[in-house]
């Protein structure tokens, strides 16, 4: 076995994200049914801010990230349908891509189509995948159903907006200061609300002449939760798919019934593309509108690799638009 050596933001405590330090590091030749991806380009997501501060624990020392672009550079024993020199990007349940290089099984591969950048891949595939099993599988939104998005300038909120615009729907974005608002309204917002100086729900509800929404759609967790649920009309849904002010306190089953027989889920982007078969057809649906020029990718920030402490110090200030890459 031969050892390849490369550069990575390596992670040996948690903490903020001084933590990562860019270190030499070594990766052996792909195990069998695993492939060597070069990275050409990294997605940065809010998680990676949870799994580097330890609100999602993980075994150290490691590299942060969950997804990258790149070609193959090795197959390991038993890969099938794959080749060397390949574009490709992947979706990691285990960090690890904050690398020039990392070894990754091939059934979590998606070949890249020409009409998409290597930075793009990296910029969407997460995020594209989340917003395509929330608008499509979690609650299948319908023409005229008005909906709520919350972090609505945000990498998967952007993308959340046009998707949702594009199946008819009403919607309702939600943002942190009245910077973002436009950026909301151009992505494909019928109505914003700026959450610093607005009430959501009773904004909502004025909205929606008193009837609330049938689902919301929420990423800041702790701060919203309350009012999301104050956004719903009875038997609604409230999509609780992120933690980005903090995980949601406790919830009393009978708050749901005194709201109005109301549904919650927390969902995860694993659970949903579980298997090859489910990663196939996510990401051709999701390929399938970006091609279209129905969703368009807004890579608001880029940094190089060797620069990630920086862009976690963005990506927590409430301050990105759109989608973060980092360049090896
Ligand atoms: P974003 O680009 O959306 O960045 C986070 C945004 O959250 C900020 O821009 C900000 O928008 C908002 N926010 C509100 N409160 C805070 C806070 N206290 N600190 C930081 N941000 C805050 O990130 P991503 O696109 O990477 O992810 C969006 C969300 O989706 C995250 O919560 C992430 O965990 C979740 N996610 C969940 C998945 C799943 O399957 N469950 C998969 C992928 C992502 P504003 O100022 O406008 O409020």
């Amino acid at each position: 076995m031969s050892a390849l050596e490369i550069m990575g933001q390596v992670m040996h405590a948690h903490g903020g994200p001084e933590v990562m330090q860019w270190e030499s590091l070594r990766i052996g030749d792909p195990a069998r049914h695993e492939v060597r991806v070069r990275h050409t380009a990294i997605g940065v997501n809010l998680i990676d801010t949870y799994d580097r501060n330890g609100l999602y624990p993980m075994a150290l020392p490691s590299c942060l990230g969950r997804e990258a672009a790149g070609v193959i550079e090795a197959l390991g024993a038993g890969v099938k349908g794959w080749q060397v020199g390949q574009r490709v990007a992947y979706v990691s349940t285990v960090p690890g891509s904050y690398a020039e290089a990392r070894n990754v099984p091939a059934d979590r591969l998606v070949a890249v189509p020409d009409s998409v950048s290597d930075e793009q891949a990296a910029a969407v595939l997460l995020k594209g995948l989340t917003a395509q099993y929330l608008l499509r599988q979690t609650y299948r939104v319908k023409n005229k159903d008005p909906i709520v998005v919350t972090a609505a300038a945000g990498g998967v909120g952007l993308l959340l907006l046009q998707w949702a615009r594009h199946l008819g729907a009403h919607v309702i974005a939600v943002v942190g200061s009245d910077a973002k608002s436009a950026i909301a309204i151009e992505n494909g917002a019928h109505d914003v609300i700026v959450s610093s100086r607005e009430d959501m729900a009773s904004r909502v509800r004025a909205l929606t002449k008193g009837k609330g929404v049938p689902v919301v759609y929420d990423s800041v967790g702790k701060d919203t939760f309350t009012a999301s649920l104050d956004c719903l009309r009875p038997r609604g849904l409230m999509v609780s798919y992120g933690n980005a002010s903090g995980p949601v306190d406790p919830l009393s089953l009978l708050e749901l019934a005194r709201r109005g027989s109301l549904f919650v889920t927390r969902p995860t982007l694993f659970h949903y593309f579980a298997t090859k078969r489910e990663l196939a057809r996510g990401s051709a649906e999701l390929f399938d509108v970006l091609s279209r020029g129905i969703v368009k990718i807004t890579i608001g920030q880029r940094h190089a690799l060797r620069d990630a402490v920086q862009a976690h110090r963005e990506i927590e200030s409430r301050k990105t638009v759109g989608s973060l890459v980092l360049l090896p």
